[in-house]
């Protein structure tokens, strides 16, 4: 490899088709913004990719002059991995095309396409990849950490659907990596992050849904608390793999939806969404009404789109959040008791904590299969997340957070974290997140791809000692 041209942003443009936005420019604070408003970096420059080519060129550029990468998908990680101070950041939001064979019943999406680029162009033929809830969340950070959503029961995470995978390497390199090419580079990819190089194309395995589904929100008020977490720990493990619940602890929306009364109050909520039949979906809420008459609830068929977006506004851009998560393998009455103590504690009315159900065709998913973060046994993910108005309010926030988190650890046991929700990078809190076994292929198959571990920023896997 031979250096030819200098350091500078004019420099790199020459190398690129794709734009490139530099501190002059007049489109730089605009693409240097992150979901997050806490991470308010400046980099030296961005590279508006339009290519695996140019996302080659970017990762060589930024090599020969001694710069951090930071790669940048949809820009949802909340501990701003995708931006970087002085560094380039390799932005894909170029790269969002999305291709899909209704036969084969594969699709093939760019690796900065958003979920909303792929349930599009996916549910346009009946079709959907098992992913996230929020529509504005990149596939890219997403996919490689996991990604779990109201499919995963029924659908396995994507990483469980995901193909094959079109990746350029920290030399540059474009490789396709998949059951039978680069299998380690495969296996590393399904659970690993962004650490074995830049994904510019997924190819996923679809399965029918929609075009409509099922949905209802039952709600409570705050004091009902034990009694609903009781009732979901009855009911959620006996639901048929077409129901999904998300738990949630959070106040009730101001929508036309919700009675006014009950607007910003403070509750508990099973959001129930069902992909079959409307009557076993109806026989659900039936029950859940008659063990627990709810303040209200709203119940309504939808398009999977819909379902998909239905909560990005009160996940919106811009604001100020802090978030953490842990897997719990039961709502134990210990278990239920620290949240109906910590959620009262909240000082914003926008931070929520979710319990994602994970079980089904999650737990088909034999655990060494792919790099996952966290065992295959039936379980709760359960994510605490602050979100505030202005910086000055996160920090209590994020106290609130961190004492749920310790509230709750003594209760989760040692089957891993999401690294797509861990805050804290420090190496013996990865290594816990993945298991030692995991966590040591996983740093061999890294000095394979990265033996300089250009690709750090990220729940970062070094290199195994050489
Ligand atoms: P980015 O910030 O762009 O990237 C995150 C990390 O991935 C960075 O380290 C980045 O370098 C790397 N990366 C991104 N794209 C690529 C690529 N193509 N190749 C290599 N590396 C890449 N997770 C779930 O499983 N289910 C959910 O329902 C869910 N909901 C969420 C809702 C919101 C509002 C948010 C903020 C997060 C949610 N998450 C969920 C967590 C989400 O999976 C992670 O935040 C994920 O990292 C976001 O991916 P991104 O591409 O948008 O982020």
């Amino acid at each position: 490899m031979t250096q030819t041209v200098g350091g500078g942003v004019a420099d790199l443009r020459a190398l690129l088709n794709g734009p490139v936005f530099g501190p002059e420019d007049s489109g730089y604070d605009e693409a240097r913004k992150v979901w997050n408003a806490a991470n308010d970096r400046r980099p030296a420059m961005i590279a508006r990719c339009a290519s695996a080519a140019d996302v080659a060129a970017a990762i060589r550029f930024a090599g020969d002059h001694d710069l951090e990468i930071a790669v940048r998908g949809g820009a949802h990680s909340p501990s701003g991995n995708s931006t970087v101070d002085g560094g380039v950041v390799i932005d894909l939001s170029a790269l969002n095309h999305v291709t899909v064979d209704p036969d084969a019943k594969l699709a093939r999406a760019g690796g900065g396409a958003l979920l909303g680029d792929l349930d599009a162009a996916t549910q346009a033929h009946g079709l959907a990849v098992p992913a996230g809830m929020v529509s504005h969340t990149g596939i890219g950070g997403l996919v490689l950490g996991g990604g779990m959503g109201w499919f995963t029961r029924k659908a396995g995470l994507s990483i469980d659907n995901l193909v094959s995978a079109e990746v350029v390497t920290a030399d540059g390199r474009i490789l396709r990596a998949s059951a039978t090419d680069h299998p380690d580079l495969f296996w590393a990819l399904r659970g690993g992050g962004g650490n074995f190089g830049v994904v510019t194309e997924f190819e996923f395995r679809l399965h029918e849904a929609g075009p409509l589904v099922q949905y209802a929100l039952v709600f409570w008020e705050l004091d009902q608390g034990p009694e609903v977490l009781r009732l979901a720990r009855e009911l959620v493990p006996t639901l048929p793999l077409d129901l999904s619940v998300v738990i949630g602890a959070l106040n009730a929306p101001p929508a036309p939806f919700v009675p006014e009364q009950y607007h910003f109050t403070p509750g508990y909520a099973l959001l129930v969404t069902g992909f079959g039949d409307p009557g076993t979906h109806a026989d659900v809420l039936a029950r859940i009404r008659q063990a627990l008459p709810p303040a209200f609830e709203f119940v309504t068929p939808m398009p999977y789109v819909e379902l998909q977006q239905l909560i990005d506004e009160a996940n919106a851009w811009g604001l100020y959040y802090y978030d953490k998560s842990l897997y719990l393998e039961e709502l134990s009455d210990e278990v239920i008791q620290a949240v109906v103590e910590q959620v009262p504690r909240r000082t914003s009315p926008m931070s929520i904590v979710l319990f994602y159900r994970l079980d089904g065709a999650y737990s088909a998913v034999p655990d060494d299969a792919t790099a996952f973060s966290g065992g295959r046994s039936p379980r709760y993910c359960a994510f605490m997340i602050a979100a505030t108005q202005t910086l000055e309010t996160l920090p209590a926030e994020t106290a609130w957070v961190r004492s749920c988190a310790e509230a709750l650890r003594p209760y989760a046991p040692h089957v891993g974290t999401y690294v797509n929700a861990m805050d804290d990078t420090g190496q013996d809190r990865v290594q816990a997140a993945y298991g030692p076994a995991k966590y040591q292929r996983l740093r061999d198959i890294k000095l394979r791809y990265d033996p300089r571990n250009v690709f750090h920023r990220n729940v970062n896997i070094p290199p195994a000692d050489s």
